[in-house]
Parts: C-alpha cells; structure tokens; sequence
C-alpha cells in the first residue's frame, strides 16, 4: 500500500499543490491527467522522496520503488544487455533481465548501443532497466509523451503484459486521457494552479485489455467523461 496524505507544496510562495491524497492499492495502476503545469510532475517527485512536501506525507516508499520518466536516460557507454541490469544489483537476476528483454521484444538487440536503438526501443529498455530492479511501486512521469501513437500503443500493450505478470503497483502522471483509461484502474483529474485532485473515475474494463478495447464505445465514453472533467477543472 502506496499512501499520499494531505501534500501541498509551494515553489517561491506560488502555490503549485494543495491537498492532494492518494493511496494505491498493491498491484493497482493509478493515472493522474491534468494540464501543462498543473503539478504532476511536482507530485510525483514528492511521491519518489525525491522533493519533500512543504506539508502532508508519503508512506510506503520503503516498498521498493521504480521510476520513469520520458526521458529514458540511457547510459550510452553500456550495451543494451549492460543498461537493464544496471538497477537489478545481484548478477542471480540475470536471468529475469534476459527474460525481461525477450519479453518486450529486445532479446535479439541485447548487444546493441543505445544509440543504435529506435525511440521505442530505447523506451522498452527503459522500462525493462525499471522493472528488473522488481519494484513494488512504479512511479511514471509521461513515460509515453515523446513517441509517436503507434509506438505508445505498443508500449502500453508491452506495460499491461508485464504488469499482468509482475503485479507491481503503478502512479502514471500523464495528459493524455486516453492513455490513462486504457492503463489504469482509477483515473485521477487534477485542476491547475495550484493541483488539486478534482475527481476520480473508477475503470472497470477487465484486464488482460485488448488493444481493440480502443476502438470500443464504453472506451470512448469514459474517456469523453474523464476530459469534460478536466475541462471544466481547467475553466
Ligand atoms: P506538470 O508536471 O503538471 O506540468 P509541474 O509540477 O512541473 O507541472 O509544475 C507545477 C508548477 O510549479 C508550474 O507552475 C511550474 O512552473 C512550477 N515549478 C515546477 N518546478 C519548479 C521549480 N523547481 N521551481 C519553481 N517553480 C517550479
Ligand atoms: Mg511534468
């Protein structure tokens, strides 16, 4: 259990949060959308210890926590087999690296440099690096933001598969609101300046999700719900 209590946190005495709770429950995928600015980023970064709030708490950070950002930060002197397992410590989890890397379809690349990869590649390897250190709890900020749609679909086909199989517990700051009913099992709405959390969506689409899922009614009605929130958040 993931537990964020009451964070507010000003930058310069300009507010950029207020009040903002959440918990996460083991295994559950969270996705927070808001505008440009509104704070989520800020949010996350305090939800990593990497920021302390100027009030409010985070708990269960001890549960062992990934991070990615959309950036995927490669290390450019290491080969790709060399950059999943920098974060994984022990050389016993080699195997799970190896596996981690057949599964997202990096297995035959495994001595490439990362800058012969593509920049969906690179981001498979990113979250490969992330998810071979068995985080508990993944925190993502707009892991998805920079790649092209055909490549954000893959990827967020390859994250429910892994997700299916490691059970890891996920917040995903993103802004796009399709992204976020398709990953998550709640969908928080964030007004801008300073965040706020303005309402949730509960999505009850059964998982394993097929990507035709997209192209489905109940999709696009639920992600019209979640984006007239959003607007009237951001009026
Ligand atoms: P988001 O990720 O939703 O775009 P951020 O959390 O990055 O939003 O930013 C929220 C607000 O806080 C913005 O107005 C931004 O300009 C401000 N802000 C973010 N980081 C800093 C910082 N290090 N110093 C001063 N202001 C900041
Ligand atoms: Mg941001």
């Amino acid at each position: 259990m993931f537990n964020i209590t009451s964070v507010s946190h000003s930058y310069n005495h300009v507010p950029a949060l207020a009040d903002v709770s959440l918990t996460v429950a083991p295994g559950e995928i969270v996705a927070i959308v808001g505008p440009s600015g509104c704070g989520k980023s800020t949010l996350l970064r305090i939800a990593a210890a990497l920021l302390a709030p100027e009030l409010g708490e985070v708990k269960g950070l001890e549960a062992r926590p990934g991070y990615i950002f959309q950036e995927p930060a490669l290390l450019p002197w290491l080969r790709v087999r060399d950059n999943a397992s920098v974060l994984a410590g022990s050389s016993a989890d080699a195997h799970f690296v190896d596996s981690l890397l057949e599964r997202v379809g990096l297995g035959a690349h495994r001595h490439k440099w990362p800058h012969e990869l593509s920049g969906g590649m690179k981001m498979r390897l990113s979250l490969v690096r992330t998810l071979a250190a068995r985080p508990n709890v993944v925190l993502a900020d707009e892991p998805f933001g920079a790649l092209d749609q055909i490549t954000r679909h893959q990827m967020h086909d390859e994250l429910l598969r892994l997700h299916a199989e490691q059970r890891f517990s996920m917040v995903l700051v993103t802004h796009a609101v399709d992204e976020a009913v398709f990953l998550a099992d709640r969908v928080l709405t964030m007004s801008p300046a300073p965040g706020r959390i303005t309402a949730t969506s509960t999505v009850s689409f059964a998982r394993p999700r097929a990507a035709a899922l997209r192209y489905d009614a109940a999709f696009a009605a639920l992600c019209g719900t979640v984006a007239t929130t959003l607007r009237s958040a951001s009026a």
